[in-house]
C-alpha cells in the first residue's frame, strides 16, 4: 500500500442518517427529533415538546420523516489516498470494505490525536472511494482528517507534511 497526504482548509459536509441508514423524524413543530429505527416516541401522535413550554396542549406538529441530517462547516482537512496492490482490494459499498476501513479511520484519528497531543475527538476520520476508476475497482481509496472545531484549529494540516512521521509505531 502506497500513500499521499494534502489538505486544504475546505467546506466539510457531515451527514448522519441514522441507525441502520433509515434516517430520523423530525418534528417541525417543537423540534423534537427520533430515530426512525428505534423512536422512543411517535412523533406522528400529539407528544410533549422537549422543553418546558406554557402550552397546555402536547404538541401536534407536522413531522417530517427519515430525514438526513446534516450541516457544512469550514475545516482544516488533510486528504490521504491509498493505494492498494493485488490480492488486496477494498470495493466500494460492501461490509469488508467499510469494516476494514471504519477502522483505518479509527486507528488514524487515535493516532493523529496522540501525535499531536491533543484530546481524543478533536480530529476525526472518514473515507470514501477515489473517484478514479482505481476508486470503482477498488484498488485507490482516500482517508480524509479533519478538525472538528468549526473553522479549523490547524491540527489536520500538520499531519499531510508529517506522513511520514505519522506511518511510525507509537511505543506502547
Ligand atoms: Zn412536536
Amino acid at each position: 500500500m502506497t500513500a499521499s497526504g494534502r489538505f486544504r482548509r475546505e467546506h466539510l459536509l457531515v451527514s448522519n442518517s441514522g441507525p441502520d441508514g433509515e434516517g430520523y423524524h423530525y418534528c417541525t413543530g417543537c423540534g423534537r427529533i427520533e430515530s426512525a429505527k428505534e423512536p422512543e416516541m411517535n412523533l406522528f401522535q400529539a407528544h410533549p415538546r422537549p422543553f418546558l413550554s406554557d402550552e397546555d396542549e402536547p404538541c401536534s406538529g407536522f413531522t417530517a420523516s427519515r430525514i438526513v441530517l446534516g450541516t457544512d462547516f469550514v475545516t482544516d482537512i488533510s486528504l490521504f489516498a491509498l493505494r492498494l496492490e493485488a490480492p488486496f482490494s477494498l470495493r466500494p459499498g460492501n461490509a469488508e470494505t467499510n469494516t476494514a476501513l471504519r477502522t483505518i479511520c479509527e486507528a488514524v484519528a487515535k493516532a493523529a490525536c496522540r501525535m499531536l497531543e491533543i484530546e481524543s475527538g478533536e480530529i476525526l476520520a472518514e473515507y470514501r472511494p477515489s473517484f478514479t476508476l482505481g476508486g470503482a475497482a477498488g484498488s485507490e481509496v482516500e482517508v480524509f482528517i479533519y478538525d472538528t472545531l468549526s473553522g479549523g484549529a490547524g491540527f489536520s494540516t500538520q499531519l499531510a507534511t508529517r506522513a511520514c512521521a505519522y506511518r511510525k509505531p507509537y511505543p506502547s
